[in-house]
């Protein structure tokens, strides 16, 4: 596990057994393949100080740019003067390019999520690599450079991923199952009734539950003092 690039800068790396479980049936009902590769779950840690007087949190978006509720959120996010990182699957960039220079401009972090929604251990590492490399050329053309954080597709990572790819793997802590509930109100129940310093929030940028749940839980997590950083800002020791 300490081989892995990412594991380089930081102090906790968890392997999430969890994350299996709650990752099989995410985005694509993988139940049953049994093909779900190793996972390892970053943040929460405790070593993190704290910035603010509740603590710090990172939103974090899957599966977008969407050519709707992206902009609505990132509108929301604006209004808030709040960061989030977004990670990007490939084939959902073309016609959204201005989404991007406005993440860019607008201070959020851009990610990878592989060119296809691809679960990248399902195959071999050539595909893998093929999947990455062409997310990552399709939106540096956009915003002039290379992503340096992957979140993969499903959690679905590997050791030999990890030695083949210089890039920073961020899966996440909290997950309110936003894609399945599609229920605004029970998307911020859940979130806040689980959040904590370091939580690493997962939602889809691509329902337009999601993103109302994420507004909310930005002006509530505010009032209770939390702050929100991108997960670059979270992870950094
Ligand atoms: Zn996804």
């Amino acid at each position: 596990m300490r081989k892995w690039p990412v594991s380089r800068r930081l102090a906790a790396c968890i392997w999430g057994v969890l994350a299996v479980f709650l990752t099989a049936d995410f985005c694509g009902n993988l139940r049953g393949k049994g093909a779900v590769g190793p996972t390892t779950v970053m943040g929460a840690p405790a070593w993190l100080g704290r910035t603010s007087p509740a603590g710090t949190v990172a939103l974090t978006f899957d599966d977008g740019p969407h050519a709707v509720y992206t902009p609505k959120l990132l509108d929301g996010l604006k209004e808030r003067g709040v960061h989030a990182s977004f990670f990007l699957v490939g084939q959902n960039i073309d016609g959204n390019e201005d989404i991007l220079l406005r993440m860019q401009t607008e201070g959020h972090l851009i990610g990878n999520h592989s060119q296809n929604h691809m679960q990248l251990t399902a195959g071999t590492l050539q595909t893998a690599r093929g999947q990455i490399d062409a997310a990552n050329r399709k939106i540096r053309q956009i915003i002039g450079y290379s992503p340096a954080y992957i979140r993969p597709p499903y959690g679905s990572w590997s050791e030999e991923l990890g030695a083949a790819v210089s890039m920073t793997v961020v899966l996440w802590n909290l997950d309110p199952l936003d894609w399945k509930l599609q229920d605004e109100e029970a998307i911020v129940r859940y979130v806040e009734k689980h959040v904590e310093n370091g939580s690493i929030i997962l939602l889809h940028d691509v329902y337009e539950t999601s993103v109302d749940a994420a507004l909310r839980i930005v002006d509530d997590l505010k009032r209770e003092g939390y702050e929100f950083v991108t997960v670059d800002e979270l992870l950094i020791e």
